[in-house]
């Protein structure tokens, strides 16, 4: 019971005003397992609340090798050169499971890493008091509060993570290789349909032909599908994250996104969307929390399990039986 104190309302302003140190530490609390420290983040968080929203949130995913971190890197100097604040984040759905971690290494994106309008976070884990997806939106929300204006949330092209980024940034975009010919024909049209711009990156050199050939691939690809959002024609373009080419066209691009779509009315919608989702996503996410911890379901889970196993139960009943044990002294 002799926790220091955090001062909500020193911290608060102390965010509101740029001070990285506590940021930093914030986002610490929200990523904690630890209950008080979940409890004193969301303090935080209610204030800070009012002033977030301000920023343009992108997601940028690829496979391992795409570029991700090169481009990053490029892209975010670039924005700081504009004179914008940018925050990096990482969504990486192997560090919850293996506990290695494909994206948030530190030796990556160093130079950004030392600019001083440039904050990057690597990836939380995934803990009990919810998973990765409400760390990382009241990450963003810390962030904009503290007045960074371009939020950058990187994740790997594998599985469910871009969903889940998709669900939280405004634009998203899909890094690309050249010589995908065969890529191209492999690759799931769910991810190309998340997108709202395909990058070839690695445009350079000998890669150059085969790199706007790609591009002409993509696009003809992209004509049939169905865009990602309405009003908004995805298209493909190639950059080069090595030599710092095609960030203004890719930062042109986004900014014509943001006013098409605020134009519309679908940029609002889509965040009042997001919010509504973010609600069912924690709810879930409690849910599974109190069910697997629950004192009655967490002894008597490896027991319908091998009971299922071995033949000598159904699956429904065995299930039954667990929400029975659920509904016993119920409490989260
Ligand atoms: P990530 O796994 O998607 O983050 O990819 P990285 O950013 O780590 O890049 C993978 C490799 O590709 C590294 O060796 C980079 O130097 C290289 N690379 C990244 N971007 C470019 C580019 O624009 N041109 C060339 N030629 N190589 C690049």
């Amino acid at each position: 019971k002799n926790r220091p104190e955090v001062n909500i309302a020193e911290w608060t302003e102390g965010i509101l005003t740029g001070n990285r140190g506590m940021l930093a530490q914030a986002i610490t609390l929200i990523e904690s397992n630890a209950e008080h420290h979940f409890r004193t983040a969301q303090k935080l968080l209610q204030e800070l609340l009012p002033h977030s929203g301000n920023a343009i949130r992108i997601g940028i995913t690829g496979v391992p090798g795409a570029g991700k971190s090169t481009f990053i890197e490029a892209f975010g100097t670039f924005l700081c050169d504009l004179g914008l604040k940018v925050a990096v984040l990482a969504v990486d759905p192997s560090s919850s499971i293996s506990g290695g971690s494909i994206l948030g290494d530190k030796t990556r994106m160093e130079q950004l890493s030392r600019n001083p309008r440039a904050f990057i976070r690597p990836s939380p884990s995934a803990g009990k008091l919810g998973g990765v997806h409400r760390k990382t939106r009241e990450t963003i929300t810390l962030c904009e509060a503290a007045g960074f204006n371009v939020i950058l949330v990187e994740t790997v092209g594998v599985g469910q993570s871009e969903v889940l980024v998709r669900d939280m940034v405004d634009f998203f975009m899909l890094l690309v290789l050249t010589g995908a010919g065969d890529e191209l024909q492999g690759m799931k049209k769910g991810i190309m349909e998340l997108a709202d711009a395909v990058l070839v990156n690695k445009a350079d050199g000998e890669n150059k032909r085969l790199a706007l050939k790609t591009k002409a691939e993509y696009n003809r690809i992209l004509h049939f599908l169905q865009p990602a959002t309405k009003g908004w024609q995805t298209k493909a373009a190639t950059c080069s994250a090595i030599y710092q080419e095609g960030m203004k066209d890719i930062w042109d691009t986004i900014q014509s996104f943001e006013k098409t779509t605020k134009k519309s009315g679908v940029f609002e919608n889509r965040r009042r969307a997001q919010t509504k989702e973010w609600i069912y996503a924690m709810i879930i996410d409690q849910l599974q929390f109190s069910f697997f911890n629950h004192q009655e379901v967490k002894p008597l889970l490896p027991q319908m399990e091998n009971e299922v196993i071995a033949g000598a139960r159904t699956v429904t009943s065995a299930v039954e039986e667990l929400f029975q044990a659920y509904s016993i002294n119920k409490k989260l």
